[in-house]
């Protein structure tokens, strides 16, 4: 393909996105396909020869998609949500344009400074403590998922426990001990074994009605393990539990990490990004006392996958765990100091440039934007809730803080099972479960960018005249 090909074919399929987008509500939202459906129309060999753009995309249109899920569906009320937008969409096509690889500030400061600046806004646009700021002891960098920006946190986290002994002797057969509640994200264990932890040594906090972490529970564990010679050092609390949203109480176990010295780390991957507006800032109360903290900006914040927002107060404990200088690397701006270099502040070495479009949204949007998408989320997630409580036929199953209702029919869960399962499959909407009090509960994300009240309203039409279809 030379340039004036790229040209053409560029235009023709920005065309294609934005018609796609614009007719999105059309497909149905969960692909109806069947396991290897869409393998079994591909040829089995590589083409030798080069094909054509034409011929591409015509199976594009023939296999490809009819194996998608469409999450940018206003209609997708599934898991959480995994939002783009138009300018994140360009922001994505320009970082793969420029095709520069940002691991160190040498290799194209642009990326770099870049990324500072945009994470410095973030804090000022989600009002987080200052000791996140580049400026402070602590900053933030752009992970590609929540899961691996957590695992940082628990490597940082070890580094300072063990005053760096960990990365050169290992932690087998160590006493370290970590805390999160029983709700909180399954990658927080998947971190704790990939870190040498090992998850025998994860411990599951209770939590209370609201399904959010209590922190008398988290005293009484870390008095046994204290007590048996072993070490807390890492506490994970929750914004926004995945299963049901619910909040942990972050200052009461941010006061308890300090009286002891143990790394407090804070998940927001979803919820995070309602703190764009002051009157939904309550739920980061206590954020002061956290080491580290991360929000998926590619949830919520109209920036699509990848793009994890990581923050940490003390910058010095996660380039300790993380930094090692192979004489290949070495450049003269690193050296001097006046520089960062983010592939210190990750697993891998090379990054792509996601700070742009991060940095499109936050232009094209303003902070004015995104916050008028999060009200309109919470207004109708409360608007469903109270569809629910004033049904007879299904009752809520969780408190609804921002932009996801649990709920269930309740005539148990058999009826929920079929209930979901036929919802889904009529490709009207996209809804998925959990389990909250041992009970099949199903979960509503209202957290599609496109997603009106005419939509909610007609997924709560479908589920009740599914529901009387069902009994
Ligand atoms: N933490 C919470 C609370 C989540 O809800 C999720 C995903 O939904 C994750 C972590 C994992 O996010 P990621 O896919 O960015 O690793």
């Amino acid at each position: 393909m030379n340039a004036e090909e790229f040209r053409r074919h560029g235009y023709e399929l920005v065309d294609w996105i934005a018609r796609y987008l614009e007719g999105v509500e059309q497909y149905p939202v969960r692909s109806q396909v069947s396991p290897g459906e869409v393998r079994s129309k591909l040829p089995l060999v590589p083409p030798s020869e080069g094909e054509s753009f034409e011929a591409i995309m015509r199976d594009v249109d023939a296999i490809i998609m009819p194996g998608i899920t469409h999450w940018q569906s206003p209609n997708f009320f599934a898991y959480f949500n995994g939002n783009n937008s138009y300018p994140s969409i360009l922001g994505e096509l320009l970082s793969a344009g420029l095709g520069v690889q940002g691991m160190l500030w040498a290799t194209s400061p642009a990326c770099t400074e870049l990324e500072t600046h945009v994470m410095d806004w973030l804090v000022e646009m989600l009002a987080l403590p200052d000791a996140f700021r580049s400026t402070s002891t602590g900053g933030g960098v752009i992970q590609d998922t929540a899961s691996t920006a957590s695992l940082c946190a628990v490597l940082a986290a070890r580094e300072r426990a063990t005053a760096g002994a960990s990365n050169t002797e290992g932690v087998v057969g160590g006493t370290l001990v970590a805390y999160t509640s029983s709700q909180a994200h399954s990658s927080i264990e998947k971190d704790i074994r990939v870190a040498g932890i090992g998850s025998a040594n994860l411990r599951a906090v209770d939590v209370d009605e609201m399904f959010a972490m209590r922190p008398e529970d988290l005293v009484k564990l870390m008095d046994e393990d204290i007590a048996a010679g072993r070490r807390p050092f890492f506490v994970c609390a929750t914004v926004g539990t995945t299963s049901s949203e619910a909040i942990d109480p972050v200052a009461a176990i941010g006061a308890i990490c300090r009286e002891r010295g143990v790394w407090l780390h804070v998940d927001a991957a979803m919820a995070g990004t309602a703190a764009l507006c002051p009157e939904l800032r309550w739920i980061h109360d206590g954020l002061e006392y956290a080491d580290s903290y991360v929000f998926n900006p590619h949830k919520w914040m109209l920036t699509n996958f990848d793009c994890s927002a990581f923050f940490v107060r003390d910058r010095a404990a996660l380039i300790g765990a993380l930094s090692i200088m192979p004489d290949y690397l070495r450049n003269q701006a690193s050296e001097s100091g006046a520089v960062i270099d983010y592939r210190d502040w990750q697993v891998q070495l090379g990054r792509r440039f996601r700070a742009l479009k991060l940095w499109f949204v936050i232009r094209a949007y303003g902070v004015s934007g995104l916050q008028e998408v999060v009200r309109r989320h919470v207004g109708l997630t409360k608007e469903f809730a109270g569809w629910v409580e004033a049904s007879d036929d299904f009752e809520l199953a969780a408190p609804v803080p921002l932009n996801l209702v649990c709920f269930r029919h309740r005539g148990g869960d058999e009826v929920n099972q079929r209930l979901m399962d036929k919802l889904n499959a009529s490709g009207r909407l996209y809804l998925t479960h959990t389990r909250l009090d041992d009970k099949l509960t199903l979960r509503l994300s209202i957290g599609q960018r496109g997603t009106e009240r005419r939509h909610v309203e007609a997924a709560w039409e479908a589920m009740t005249a599914t529901a009387s279809s069902l009994s």
